[in-house]
């Protein structure tokens, strides 16, 4: 229980890798805020499964992408904290938009895949900033696409947004103590990854993954727990892929 009286905003908690997060640090002992978008029952139940395995957590709802989804969630936040700060601040809440080819992109769809994935996560951060003590911790999930080269052009150039604004929220939080870092997660099954349910491309992506499976939400909920841990207090800035070895190479000799 390493997290004992610290305090958890998770954003998008309702559904996969969020919902891991949220839960692994409920059970580590942190009280946890479970943000979510329009999936109330979801929410319901990641707080319910949390409080049924004996931690404590909070559901708080916003759209991001809207004007108020902000001050939406900072109100929600401040009303469940009741009082106390935050201590960790997970930015995990992201769409993607399978039809964001070169070719097919407008500029409607690029501006809500920057509002949802960068603008709000930035403006949040900006807002709770005051609530985090000298020592929080800051972890941003971000995406392999940053490296990898994929169709969905603004996505990836979303997640890579969100890297530069790792490094420099690093930076800049360096002298009270906060470290920033992103995880960036390779391909995980979620509802984001409704494909992954074909067996056949499972048996591909397990082709591309040196440990020979796609990722699971856990997995990578465990590495974003080490960065919000006092453990992680020498490491800020940083990008660390969590994707089991992706494209390190041919699998076959
Ligand atoms: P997911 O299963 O689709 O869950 C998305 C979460 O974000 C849900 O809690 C959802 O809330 C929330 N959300 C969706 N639209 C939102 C909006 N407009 N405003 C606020 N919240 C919103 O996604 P996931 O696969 O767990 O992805 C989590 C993070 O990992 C994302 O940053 C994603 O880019 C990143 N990632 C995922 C993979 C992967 O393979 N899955 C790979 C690399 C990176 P509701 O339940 O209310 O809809």
């Amino acid at each position: 229980m390493s997290l004992n009286g610290k305090t958890a905003l998770v954003t998008g908690a309702s559904r996969g890798i969020g919902r891991a997060v949220a839960e692994r640090l409920a059970a580590d002992g942190a009280r946890v805020a479970v943000h979510y978008s329009t999936n109330e029952a979801a929410a319901k139940e990641t707080v319910e499964a949390i409080v049924a395995a004996g931690g404590q957590a909070f559901a708080v709802q916003a759209e991001f992408g809207t004007d108020s989804a902000v001050d939406a969630l900072y109100d929600g936040l401040v009303a469940g904290l009741d009082g106390a700060g935050l201590d960790i601040l997970v930015n995990n809440a992201a769409v993607v938009d399978y039809a964001d080819g070169i070719e097919d992109v407008g500029p409607e769809q690029f501006d809500r895949l920057v509002a949802v994935n960068v603008k709000t996560p930035l403006f949040l951060t900006q807002r709770v900033l005051p609530l985090i003590p000298d020592g929080g911790r800051i972890v941003n999930v971000s995406s392999g696409v940053t490296w990898f080269a994929q169709p969905e052009i603004t996505y990836a150039m979303t997640k890579g947004a969100l890297n530069v604004f790792t490094r420099s929220l690093a930076r800049t939080l360096g002298p009270r103590g906060i470290t920033v870092n992103a995880v960036s997660p390779g391909i995980t099954e979620t509802d984001m990854n409704g494909w992954l349910q074909d067996p056949a491309a499972a048996a591909r992506v397990a082709g591309m993954v040196a440990l020979g499976r796609h990722g699971q939400s856990g997995d990578i909920a465990d590495v974003i727990t080490f960065f919000a841990s006092d453990e992680a207090r020498w490491v800020t800035g940083q990008v660390l892929e969590a994707n089991g070895g992706l494209w390190l190479g041919p699998n076959e000799r």
